[in-house]
C-alpha cells in the first residue's frame, strides 16, 4: 500500500501538473469506487470545476476544488494516478515549428517536456512507463481543460509558461467537454476510494477526523512525539509507528527500516524505550521519510507515480522484504514476524 512517501509524490505531481486545471467530463468503470453518490450526481457534481490545490493529511488525497467542495481519494492497495497529456502530438511535424525541424531540436523539445513533468531516465527511447501492465488497469478518468489565461498568469515569471502555452495553442478543441489532459485512477484491485463533498464535510468524514498528527507535519517536535509515545506506554512501538490514528503515513515498509535505523525491535513496548532510543526513531522517522520523499517512494509491487514511472527507495531498502538475507551492517540474517496483521522485517543482531 502507498505510504506517505509515495501519497507525497502523486501530491507534488498533482500540485505541478492540474492546478488551474477545470474538470471537463468523467467516466467510470467501476462506480463502486465513488462512495455515497451515483455516477450521475458524481459526475453532474464535479464537472466545470477547477482544480484549486492538491493536500495529504497521511496516506489521504485531497483536491480542493472551486466552489468549496473537495475530491478525497485513498489509493488503498494497488491505485495509482496516471497525468496523461497529449504530449506525443508535439512530436508530430506539423506541431513542432519552423524552430524544430531537425531531428536534434526535437529531442531538445523532448527533453525539455521530460523535465517539466519530472520523468526520471528520460533519453529518447526512454521507457513508456504508460504500457506498462501495473498502469493497465483504468477505472476511473477525469477529463482536464487547461486554463490558459490562469497558467499565463501564474507562470508570467517563469519559464515554463512559453512551453505550457504554445502546447495548448497548439491543439484544437471541440465541443463545450474539451480537454487536453486526462488523470485517469489505475486499481488493479479496486479497493481505491473516491468521495465528493464540501470541504468541511470531507474533514469531518470519521476516518479523516480520527486521524492522528501526520508524520511529517512540522508541528510533531520531538517532544511532542514523546508525549505521544508516553500517551500508549503498554503498546509495542511497532504497532504504534503504523495505527493512523495515533500517528499518520506509516505503513509496514516505513515502520520496518524506521525500527531498523533506530536500532530498536518491533516487540518493543513504548515504556520500555529509553530516552535515547527515542530520540533515535524520530530522527529515523524524518530522515527516513524525507529521504523517501525525495527517491519519489517505494515501489514494491503496484506504486507508480502519475508518470507511471516506479518509485527508487526500493533500491536502499535495508530490511523490509530482505527475509533470509544478510544485514548490510552486521550480517545477522534479517528476520520476519507477523505484527499488526502485517510482517515485520528487522535485524536481530543490530536490533535491540
Ligand atoms: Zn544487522
Amino acid at each position: 500500500m502507498p505510504e506517505l512517501p509515495e501519497v507525497q509524490t502523486v501530491v507534488s505531481d498533482l500540485n505541478e501538473k492540474i492546478i488551474g486545471d477545470t474538470i471537463t467530463d468523467f467516466s467510470s468503470a467501476w462506480p463502486k469506487a465513488i462512495k455515497g453518490k451515483t455516477l450521475t450526481v458524481f459526475k453532474k457534481e464535479i464537472v466545470g470545476r477547477k482544480i484549486l490545490g492538491v493536500r495529504r493529511l497521511g496516506k489521504n488525497i485531497f483536491v480542493d476544488l472551486s466552489g468549496g467542495k473537495t475530491l478525497y481519494l485513498h489509493l488503498k492497495m494497488t491505485g495509482h494516478l496516471l497525468i496523461k497529456s497529449q504530449i506525443k502530438d508535439e512530436f508530430r511535424p506539423e506541431h513542432s515549428g519552423s524552430n524544430f525541424d531537425s531531428n536534434s531540436n526535437l529531442e531538445f523539445k523532448k527533453l525539455e517536456i521530460d523535465s517539466k513533468f519530472k520523468i526520471k531516465n528520460s533519453k529518447l527511447k526512454s521507457h513508456d512507463y504508460f504500457a506498462d501492465q501495473v498502469n493497465q488497469y483504468i477505472r476511473h478518468r477525469f477529463f482536464l481543460r487547461t486554463d490558459t489565461k490562469l497558467r499565463n498568469i501564474d507562470e508570467s515569471t517563469n519559464k515554463k509558461s512559453k512551453s505550457v502555452k504554445n502546447f495548448v495553442d497548439s491543439n484544437t478543441f471541440v465541443g463545450s467537454n474539451r480537454y487536453d489532459k486526462v488523470m485517469e485512477f489505475s486499481d488493479m484491485r479496486k479497493f481505491a476510494k473516491i468521495v465528493l463533498g464540501d470541504t468541511q464535510d470531507i474533514a469531518n468524514l470519521p476516518e479523516i477526523k480520527s486521524l492522528g498528527i501526520d508524520a511529517m507535519d512540522p508541528r510533531l517536535d520531538f517532544k511532542k512525539f514523546d508525549a505521544l509515545l508516553t500517551e500508549k506506554k503498554k503498546m509495542a512501538i511497532g504497532i504504534w509507528l503504523m495505527d493512523q490514528h495515533l500517528l499518520a503515513g506509516i505503513g509496514n515498509i516505513y515502520r520496518s527500516e524506521i525500527l531498523f535505523a533506530a536500532g530498536v525491535l518491533p516487540e518493543r513496548k513504548n515504556e520500555s524505550l529509553t530516552p535515547v532510543e527515542r530520540k533515535k526513531i524520530w530522527q529515523a522517522m524524518r530522515s527516513i521519510l524525507k529521504k523517501a520523499i525525495r527517491m519519489r517512494g517505494t515501489t514494491d509491487s503496484d506504486y507508480r507515480d502519475t508518470s507511471g514511472a516506479p518509485g527508487g527507495f526500493q533500491n536502499v531498502l535495508q530490511v523490509y522484504g530482505k527475509t533470509g538475507e544478510k544485514c548490510q551492517k552486521c550480517a545477522t540474517i534479517v528476520a520476519r514476524s507477523k505484527m499488526g496483521q502485517r510482517s515485520v522485517f528487522y535485524c536481530p543482531g543490530c536490533q535491540k
